[in-house]
């Protein structure tokens, strides 16, 4: 039973990281844990709406992957080419093939600007338009939002599913207290577009749009984005323009794991929800963005790292007890907690239980309080000592 295993991890994201050192902490040094990831550092995202009013450096929340070697974790700083799930063979693109015996895909979600913007690089085409979900493109919004001192700010989530559900909210809290520090409001108005009916936790951010004079419009369902002319057309045929977009771009499956037959046809992983094994193989695991769950309520789980980091945890319970002949006790729950950054060093707590039978959302009080800003940012600081 337990045997010398090879395990493959694709992706150095959340549920990446939280995967191989999981799996290295719980099996003996008979196994191997491979870890492969595009790019040598590892970005904790959540810490990005500080990125943008220069609070954070991209070097601040970043660590080198490398780093996990220290753990015994076999990282590898390639690009993932193919997936041959048959064959229990990964193609890297520099490198020898990884044969497994376990495959963990987290692999995360796509950024494609281009099914909108017409671009995939928008820095080369519009000076008034970035994509918020980009590190490098966050510090251009940086430098964008100390230049702009009047005319209309636009936050646009362009489709469904998008990662990071309070992400577009914190992108307008921030900017729009940024420039009321800057006594900049009676010139500078800000607007938040979701393709949704409802905003996350409902009346605790309802008031804080009225209460700020932020425009708020649900079920906006993006068209196009004409960046020469900077305006937005609506699947209903409405326009908006604006002067400075900061926009949520549309989300894909990676192609790698569409290319290997693992996704159907929501176009993404079908996963058991409480172990997260892939419907068609064994031993393939597919964690965090790149799946989907289906909710009993109906509609999906929101794509998060703190739901990638959980199923991880899960994955990885089920794998070890599998490769130790025992049965594994904990399983993925749907639970998860979120601090939507509000701006002036506030924040607004959530909880959120998403396997009931209607998901259970709520704040907890006081409902917006310096005090889960600074929880925000000692999570940020235990993430990024604990895992590197
Ligand atoms: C601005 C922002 C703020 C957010 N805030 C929050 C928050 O407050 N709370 C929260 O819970 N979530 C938040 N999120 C969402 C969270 O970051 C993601 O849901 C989470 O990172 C998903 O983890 P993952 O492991 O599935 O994918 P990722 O973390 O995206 O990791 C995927 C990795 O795979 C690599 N990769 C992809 N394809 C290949 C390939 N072919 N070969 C090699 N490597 C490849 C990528 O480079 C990446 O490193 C936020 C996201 C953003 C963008």
């Amino acid at each position: 039973m337990d045997e010398s295993k090879s395990i493959v991890v694709l992706g150095g994201g959340v549920g990446g990281v939280v995967a191989a050192s999981k799996l290295r902490k719980k099996l003996g040094k008979e196994h191997k844990v491979f870890l492969v990831n595009r790019r040598s550092e590892h970005i904790f995202y959540p810490s990005i709406p500080w990125v943008m009013i220069g609070d954070r450096e991209p070097s601040d929340i970043s660590r080198d992957l490398s780093r996990l070697e220290k753990k015994g974790i076999e990282f590898l700083k390639t690009e993932v080419t193919n997936i041959d799930p048959k064959g229990g063979v990964v193609k890297l693109k520099e490198g020898d093939d990884l044969s497994y015996d376990y495959l963990v895909i987290a692999l995360g979600a796509d950024l494609v600007p281009e099914k909108v913007a017409g671009s995939k690089d928008l820095s080369e085409v519009s000076d008034g338009v970035y994509n918020f979900y980009n590190v490098m493109e966050v510090v251009r919004l940086r430098d964008g939002l100390k230049s702009f001192d009047s005319g209309k700010v636009v936050v646009l989530v362009s489709g469904l599913p998008y990662k990071g559900a309070v992400a577009p909210y914190e992108a307008t809290f921030v900017s729009e207290h940024f420039f009321r520090k800057r006594k900049l409001r009676d010139k500078v108005s800000v607007h938040l577009f979701i393709p949704e009916p409802a905003p996350l936790v409902a009346p605790v951010t309802e008031k804080l749009f009225e209460k700020r004079d932020i425009g708020f419009t649900p079920n906006a369902y993006v068209d196009s984005v004409k960046l020469e002319e900077k305006e937005i057309v609506f699947k209903n045929g409405e326009k908006e323009e604006f002067d400075l977009l900061i926009l949520i771009p549309p989300h894909q499956c990676p192609e790698v794991i569409e290319k290997a037959g693992l996704t159907d046809e929501t176009g993404w992983v079908p996963v058991d929800n409480e172990i997260l094994k892939t419907e068609k193989y064994e031993n393939v695991y597919a964690v965090g963005d790149s799946n989907y769950i289906e909710l009993p309520a109906g509609g999906f789980l929101p794509k998060a790292g703190i739901f990638a980091h959980r199923q991880s945890e899960a994955a990885v319970e089920d794998m070890v007890a599998e490769i130790k002949g025992k049965e594994s006790k904990k399983k993925f729950d749907g639970k998860g907690m979120f601090v939507i950054e509000a701006g002036g060093g506030k924040g607004i707590f959530v909880t959120a239980e998403f396997f009931k039978p209607e998901p259970v959302v709520k704040t907890k009080r006081p409902r917006v309080s310096r005090m889960w800003h600074l929880g925000k940012v000692m999570f940020e600081k235990y993430w990024l000592r604990h895992w590197f």
